[in-house]
């Protein structure tokens, strides 16, 4: 999964985009990025590591110019390589121009093959570089008309900003997978322009929110303003569910639902769905606890609470100073870092039935082990609650989900992994929970028809955009894939 930033007209572009990094760190933490245009010409620092590892003051100081764009990185496609981290900044017989992609191509083996076949030299193993090769051959007029044929050949998602010399292009692919907004700031007398994967950097920056992009939009900026047209590919919206559940920041508000409401109402339909068990409720609420797993399982919790009646506690303890557990690749020390990040608070949980809550199970390791930490703290019984449904697809359009054959729920019944957990019970939200409690939260925008509206591949396997990438699939993937056109 990757964040992007964009920032036009500020005399320290690339310090702004560094802060608006920071703000998107949640999205990425391989690599991060930022590629920054004084006018003439394009400089970029692209390393390792989260924004702050990334960056020095010089490194910050070598990026002249009032426009810049930025990138975190979690490799999605391609390897965890220095090469592969963005944005990339190319000289093509058109131009400079440097691209930050969110989002995952579907057909980019198949353009990747074919434009290799025709002389194109890639330097990276990313599905973004295709954009730039067919930018590059483009016999199109202007930049816009550049960038306009390329991602007509291209399909799948993407949330794309692009920097040239005298541009900044924000653009969505026409089914919106990925989140994409407008902010803007006060200049002295001129407008500064942001845009953003999440307007998680709006505040801090003293900017306010403007719109999303919408999807199919290409917004282009330049010194006279910002100026707005649609890509001549059109599709239904598909609007990523997983954004809400898990991937976006809570005080984000993505296509206008703040997702921390979403995650609240995800929570009450969750309690209403998998009430408290008989006997849990015949000991009177004093004897249970809701607690969740922090920081992702939090505003469901908090639903779940206010609808159970039962109090809200913070039963695990969170160390802020380690990774997300589930970039380790290897096992081993991915069931590690559980317990290097989460620590049982006795005090809340000895002598309870304990309710826990999490946003969504993967692989199953995260939640087995916290069933048990929950246990030896002394619960009398544990009972988890999942505040999406089972994840059984893996996701194609920029989520990192492992394969299919990791996904416990693609061969598991719920009961089957309730006991692999440990748990005394187990209920996940229900398809329609997830998609009613998302819509309401629109506000009308995504509301009507909300069961087409979003992409909801991971629990479905409806797969709006066919992958055609056979060989990067899995076996059990490739077996199983169901794809529906859309
Ligand atoms: P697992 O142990 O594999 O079941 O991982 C489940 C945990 O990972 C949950 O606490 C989720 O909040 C979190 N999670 C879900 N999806 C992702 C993702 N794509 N990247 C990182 N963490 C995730």
């Amino acid at each position: 999964m990757c964040g992007v930033f964009g920032v036009w007209g500020h005399p320290e572009a690339a310090n702004i985009a560094y802060l608006g990094l920071h703000a998107l760190q949640h999205r990425g933490q391989e690599s991060a990025g930022i590629a920054a245009a004084d006018g003439g010409r394009i400089t970029s620092h692209r390393a390792m590591g989260l924004v702050q590892a990334a960056f020095s003051e010089k490194d910050l100081a070598g990026l002249p110019g009032t426009a810049a764009i930025g990138h975190v990185r979690y490799s999605t496609a391609g390897g965890s390589h220095l090469r592969n981290a963005q944005p990339f900044a190319v000289d093509t017989a058109a131009g400079s121009i440097a691209i930050g992609h969110n989002g995952n191509l579907t057909n980019h083996e198949k353009l990747r093959a074919e434009l290799e076949q025709q002389g194109s030299i890639y330097q990276t193993g990313s599905d973004t570089e295709t954009i730039l090769h067919l930018f590059a051959r483009s016999r199109g007029e202007s930049v816009e008309a550049r960038i306009i044929e390329a991602l007509t050949r291209v399909e799948g998602a993407y949330s794309l900003v692009l920097l040239t010399p005298r541009e900044l292009f924000a653009v969505r692919d026409p089914r919106g997978f990925r989140p994409l907004c407008i902010g803007k700031m006060r200049g002295q007398g001129e407008d500064r322009w942001l845009v953003a994967s999440e307007p998680t950097s709006f505040d801090l920056l003293g900017a306010t929110f403007v719109r999303d992009v919408e999807p199919g939009e290409l917004v282009r900026i330049d010194d006279t303003g910002l100026h707005s047209s649609m890509l001549p590919m059109r599709s239904p919206r598909k609007t990523c569910l997983f954004e809400y559940v898990y991937f976006a920041r809570p005080d984000s508000v993505l296509d206008e639902a703040s997702v921390y409401e979403v995650r609240k109402a995800l929570g009450r339909t969750l309690a209403q769905e998998h009430p408290l068990p008989a006997s849990f409720l015949a000991q009177g609420s004093a004897a249970g606890v809701v607690i969740p797993v922090p920081d992702s399982g939090v505003p469901a919790a908090i639903g779940f609470a206010e609808a159970s009646g039962l109090p809200f506690e913070m039963g695990l303890i969170r160390s802020h100073y380690v990774g997300r557990t589930f970039i380790e690749p290897q096992e081993s020390i991915r069931h590690f870092g559980v317990r290097l990040k989460l620590h049982p608070n006795r005090a809340v949980l000895e002598g309870k039935h304990v309710i826990v809550v999490d946003d969504s199970i993967v692989r199953g390791t995260t939640s087995r082990k916290i069933v048990k930490m929950i246990r030896e703290a002394g619960a009398k019984s544990v009972h988890v609650r999942i505040s999406s449904p089972p994840v059984e697809w893996p996701c194609y359009y920029g989520i990192n989900t492992p394969t299919r054959g990791e996904l416990i729920a693609a061969s598991h019944s719920e009961e089957e992994i309730s006991r692999y957990l440990e748990a005394d019970g187990l209920g996940y939200l229900s398809r329609q929970g997830l998609v009613d409690g998302v819509a309401h939260a629109t506000r009308g925008k995504l509301a009507k028809a909300p069961d087409t509206r979003f992409c909801d591949a991971c629990f479905s396997g409806d797969y709006p955009v066919p992958f055609e990438g056979e060989s990067s699939l899995p076996d059990s993937s490739r077996r199983n894939l169901r794809v529906v056109a859309g």
